[in-house]
């Protein structure tokens, strides 16, 4: 699943060719995409709006359109958005939306196994609908230690539970978690409650510098993730712990531990990240 730096990598790569440009005309195949709304009424809305921005929040992609209206896109499991010059498209049966763009060129929505969602906002909806399900950006300067800190406070859940919470860190997910807490040396069972502040600075440093590790790498593939332009991420060579089970860890030479939390495969090191008392 596109975690922030690959979001953030799909962001950066597709900025350049949709900002300024006008939404020619929008073909949405797929009722799932837009769901409970009729995805032909989305895509009619959709004609003619001017892209004035395109943002980030979490792991949501945020189109802003000079009409003040938002088009919010989140490619949960194995969304992708492409971007095809010449307008010449290869058939495509995962394909389930295109738009057509005032210079010609293609934006394109990929998703094999659908669970992705478009949602077109009213002027002013966009802020409260994010605020709502979103904490700070974690790469941004509201996400201060203090910050974190309240967000896990009075929290029995394991650590690593909650900060795939997106209200703890916006755009955290299963991979960046475990290579924050690996960083951060702390044992992803611990109750978030019950962290030290020593500990809490630990893990708002690991989560930062987690995330700019994946964003440098433009994301990590182990799968379908593409960036815009077709190309994988390089972040699967660079991982610390995520996926390595028996392998070394980096830091002591302890073999790596996988385990479950949440219903979700966790790894860590045994030693560098001794279980709570
Ligand atoms: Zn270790």
């Amino acid at each position: 699943m596109p975690e922030l730096p690959e979001v953030e990598t799909v962001r950066a790569s597709l900025e350049p060719a949709v900002v300024g440009r006008r939404f020619e005309r929008v073909e949405i195949a797929d009722p799932r995409l837009t769901r409970p709304l009729d995805p032909m009424e989305v895509a009619a809305e959709l004609d003619g709006e001017v892209v004035e921005s395109l943002a980030r929040r979490g792991k949501y992609l945020v189109f802003r359109f000079r009409s003040g209206r938002a088009l919010l896109i989140h490619l949960r499991m194995t969304g992708s958005l492409g971007h095809h010059r010449n307008g010449t498209l290869a058939a495509d049966p995962h394909r389930r939306a295109v738009v057509r763009l005032d210079d010609g060129s293609d934006v394109t929505y990929r998703d094999v196994r659908r669970f992705g969602t478009w949602l077109l906002l009213e002027p002013g909806e966009d802020a409260p609908y994010l605020t709502e399900r979103l904490g700070e950006e974690p790469l941004e300067a509201g996400f201060t230690t203090q910050a974190l800190a309240e967000r896990l406070s009075g929290r029995r859940a394991p650590v690593k539970a909650a900060i795939l919470d997106q209200r703890a860190a916006a755009g955290m997910g299963n991979i960046y978690a475990d290579e924050a807490l690996w960083r951060a040396r702390i044992h992803p069972l611990t109750p978030a409650g019950e962290l030290s502040r020593p500990e809490i600075r630990r893990l708002h440093r690991g989560i930062k510098e987690a995330l700019r590790a994946g964003i440098e790498r433009q994301g990590t593939t182990l799968r379908d993730y593409r960036t815009p332009s077709g190309v994988r991420g390089s972040m699967q060579g660079e991982l610390r712990v995520y996926g390595r089970d028996d392998e070394p860890c980096l830091r002591c030479g302890t073999p790596i531990a996988k385990t479950r939390i949440a219903g979700r495969g966790t790894w860590y090191c045994p030693t560098c990240q001794p279980p709570p008392a």
